[in-house]
């Protein structure tokens, strides 16, 4: 059983003085993944290299896909550590660990050593070479091969020295924590999670805000958005999830203004919400997973005029991915299965026959007028009796 993994990093290793930020944000977010599950571990940054380290039993499958939601982990390396007990004591360990964690002693390999403590008395080539033999002589059915080897043996001389073979792919990206907030309009659809899930990828922190309108949208609607709120916060860390009532503006908009632009008027009055709670929130902008053309409300000239309501920028990390690339995401992600459940939007309840897919925004604006009277109070109802859900 491995007791430590070695956990690299890739893009954060080369971002100059302010390196550390990112080494520490990796390292407590590591800490918290495998908080949540049993066993207790020491997650420590050593030289320029992250160590978690088991302090007690543990479920290594477990630990594995914790530390598969922590972007910024571009590998994850089951390792054996051991003191430095000599050139002996290290060959025996070598030929235990291929013993161990090899059933089939047939396959070629290469030694990879590596001296980041220069008064090691061998040098890496010397290493190499000798372990290489030790390996031979247990092992006679293994072979040497230098340049397209099965199995990459490395063997780091650091304080402490690292074996390890195996390198399990991490997500990638960057350490959440350390590139801001966003505000993601979160519907119970396959692409909004998906752009969640991608902007947490770059660092920034999540907290989302979904529409619902009870009675047209059910309980059920918005337990699955409070479950795609989960699935996204399993990489993205802890989310403040609002729920807005939205179905009083709604009803007005559709009362009042022409029903082929409700779509668009009501999208106007989402991001308005949204924008009011990325603000409360500090949040720096708002993230949604709208892709252009996919609907009326998605083109070009629908996007501009949703847009215009916002002073903070709007990102949309989807918008030029076809619906089978936003698809595949989700299905990597494990937000398909949910998604696809089918349970009604409230967009689609009073959805129009012909919504306009080119809105003049002047004549949205004079449409709006018509919501004169009562949509300032609306507004305020809807936003003061918000229910915040806080995942995990
Ligand atoms: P999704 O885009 O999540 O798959 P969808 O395609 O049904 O759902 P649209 O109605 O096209 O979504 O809306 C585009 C974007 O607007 C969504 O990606 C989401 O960011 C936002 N949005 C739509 N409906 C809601 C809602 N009820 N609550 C919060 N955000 C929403
Ligand atoms: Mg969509």
């Amino acid at each position: 059983m491995f007791k430590s993994f070695l956990i690299k990093y890739a893009e954060i290793g080369v971002k100059g003085k302010n390196r550390y930020i990112f080494e520490n944000a990796l390292v407590d977010n590591a800490k918290r993944a495998l908080d949540k599950i049993e066993g207790e571990f020491q997650v420590t940054k050593e030289n320029g290299r992250v160590y978690a380290i088991a302090l007690s039993d543990y479920d290594y499958d477990e630990a594995v896909d914790a530390l598969q939601h922590v972007f910024g982990i571009v590998g994850i390396c089951p390792m054996v550590q051991i003191d430095d007990n000599g050139f002996d004591d290290l060959a025996d360990n070598v030929v235990k660990y291929i013993e161990e964690n090899y059933e089939d002693k047939n396959f070629t390999f290469k030694v990879m050593a590596r001296r980041a403590r220069k008064n090691y008395p061998m040098d890496s080539m010397e290493i190499n070479a000798e372990l290489g033999g030790k390996i031979l002589d247990a092992f006679p059915k293994l072979h040497v091969d230098v340049h397209n080897p099965d199995v990459i043996l490395n063997v780091e001389i650091r304080n402490h020295i690292n074996i390890y073979s195996k390198i399990l792919p991490g997500p990638g990206g960057m350490p959440v924590g350390t590139a801001g907030k966003g505000m993601l309009l979160l519907s119970g659809g396959i692409d909004s999670p998906v752009a969640g899930w991608m902007t947490a990828k770059r660092g920034v922190v999540v907290d989302a805000v979904y529409f619902h309108a009870p009675p047209y949208t059910s309980e059920r609607a918005k337990q699955k958005v409070v479950d795609l709120a989960k699935i996204v916060s399993k990489y993205s860390g802890p989310m403040n999830l609002y729920v807005v009532n939205f179905t009083d503006i709604q009803m007005y908009i559709y009362d009042k203004c022409p029903h082929d632009e409700l779509t668009i008027i009501m999208r106007r009055y989402m991001m308005k919400i949204a924008e009011y709670f990325a603000k409360q929130e500090g949040a720096h902008g708002l993230i949604t997973g709208e892709s252009i053309g996919q609907v009326a409300s998605q083109t070009m000239q629908s996007l501009a005029a949703t847009n215009e309501v916002c002073t903070l920028p709007v990102f949309r990390p989807v918008i030029a991915f076809d619906k089978q690339e936003i698809i595949d995401v989700s299905l990597k992600i494990g937000s398909y299965e949910t998604s696809i459940l089918p349970y009604e939007d409230c967009c689609t309840t009073f959805v129009a026959k012909h919504p306009v897919t080119k809105p003049n925004i002047n004549v949205i604006k004079n449409s709006e007028k018509k919501l004169a009277e009562e949509i300032d109070r609306m507004f305020d109802e809807a936003v003061n009796t918000a229910e915040l859900i806080k995942i995990q």
